[in-house]
């Protein structure tokens, strides 16, 4: 047996608000995990952000997204300002960083487990048995910034944003999908979009997932228009195995799935390059909570749930699933407390 010790090379980019404390909970989660395993992990942190913004002027420049470029994968916590800080513009640390880092790193799969632990309280009434994924493309649909305005703030303006679709973009996303499928016990892809009215865009993704879905002879195929699969995500999330879909759809899904799950403290999600030509990006759900930062009040599970997949995705998949069961094993705990233990004193727990 190989006894070399593997050291994973992470970047750290722990954000504003609430992400400085929720990361800290999964690094400290990830180290205790990989203390089982012959790998060790190191930890470069980037200070990047609205308060960076506001220090410096900088959102992301190029030379640290070359530095960011030597690292097996990123830690990300959360970036924002405060709701009503006019001092930096409106989208700007979305487009200029988050964005940024996706296209440049080229995120094409936007992965998002939802899963309903027991003791989890759920909005549904009979929720189910609820373990599925979405895998959301990543690097194209509307979020390209393809479109404009003319006639911009009159009576007559003609605003477009453009939803780009390429044959490239939509089948490696697809293919990623029924791989994980084929990974999975249920074995079912269900395709959302709205190809009835969305025509061009709609066919290609349809056709696409006709064409992949011949290679995997093995995995159920179902299709669903976006406006039914938010009506079976509340009545009947069972139904989901691994949902495929574009930037948009799967941007509104996540949100809905993720509040049947037991809501944004329990939601991660990783920003993935599977062809491996520059590194992968694991962050919470949720934003930096400006309400609730510096207070030790957040819950660093998403956070937490994020550092498992980032461990998956970088070949250790037993650190990955035992920090899965610990934080499962946590959830189920917390339905005989009410659960007011400070964010460290959770990830305390987990990593115990
Ligand atoms: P962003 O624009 O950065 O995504 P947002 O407006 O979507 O931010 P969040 O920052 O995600 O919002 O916060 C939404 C609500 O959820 C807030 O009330 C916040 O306190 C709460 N919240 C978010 N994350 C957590 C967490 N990890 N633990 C507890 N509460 C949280
Ligand atoms: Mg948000």
């Amino acid at each position: 047996e190989d006894m070399t010790t593997r050291t994973i090379d992470l970047a750290v980019i722990p954000g504003d608000g609430i992400g400085p404390e929720v990361i800290a909970e999964a690094m400290k989660v990830m180290k205790r995990a990989l203390q089982d395993e012959q790998a060790q992990v190191t930890f470069t942190e980037y200070p990047l952000g609205a308060q960076h913004w506001l220090e410096t002027g900088e959102t992301l420049t190029d030379e640290t997204l070359a530095s960011l470029r030597g690292h097996d994968a990123i830690l990300f916590g959360a970036v924002g300002a405060a709701p009503g800080d006019t001092r930096i513009p409106s989208g700007l640390i979305e487009r200029e960083l988050l964005l940024k880092l996706r296209f440049s790193l080229d995120h094409y799969v936007n992965l998002r487990p939802s899963k309903l632990y027991e003791g989890v309280p759920s909005p549904l009434a009979a929720p189910g048995d609820v373990d599925f994924v979405v895998v959301r493309e990543g690097t194209e649909g509307p979020y390209v910034g393809n479109g404009g305005a003319v006639r911009s703030g009159t009576d007559h303006e003609i605003a477009t944003e453009v939803s780009v679709n390429t044959a490239y973009g939509v089948q490696r996303v697809v293919r990623d999908a029924f791989e994980r499928a084929s990974r999975r016990p249920r074995k079912k892809v269900t395709l959302v979009h709205k190809h009835n009215v969305l025509v061009h865009a709609g066919h290609l993704w349809k056709r696409t997932v006709e064409a992949v879905a011949a290679d995997y002879p093995g995995i159920e195929l179902d299709y669903m228009h976006v406006d039914a699969a938010t009506i079976f995500m509340v009545t009947d999330p069972s139904r989901f195995d691994v949902i495929v879909t574009d930037n948009l759809f799967g941007d509104i899904l996540t949100d809905l799935a993720g509040a049947v799950t037991g809501g944004i403290g329990l939601a991660a999600s990783g920003n993935i390059n599977m062809d491996r030509t520059a590194p992968s990006m694991f962050e919470p759900v949720h934003g930096s909570a400006p309400d609730i930062a510096g207070q030790q009040k957040a819950d660093p599970t998403a956070a937490i749930l994020s550092a498992a997949l980032l461990l998956d995705h970088v070949g250790l998949p037993e650190a990955a699933r035992r920090i899965e069961e610990a934080v499962e094993k946590d959830i189920t705990s917390r339905a005989e407390m009410s659960d007011v233990r400070a964010t460290a004193e959770v990830g305390d727990a987990i990593a115990a």
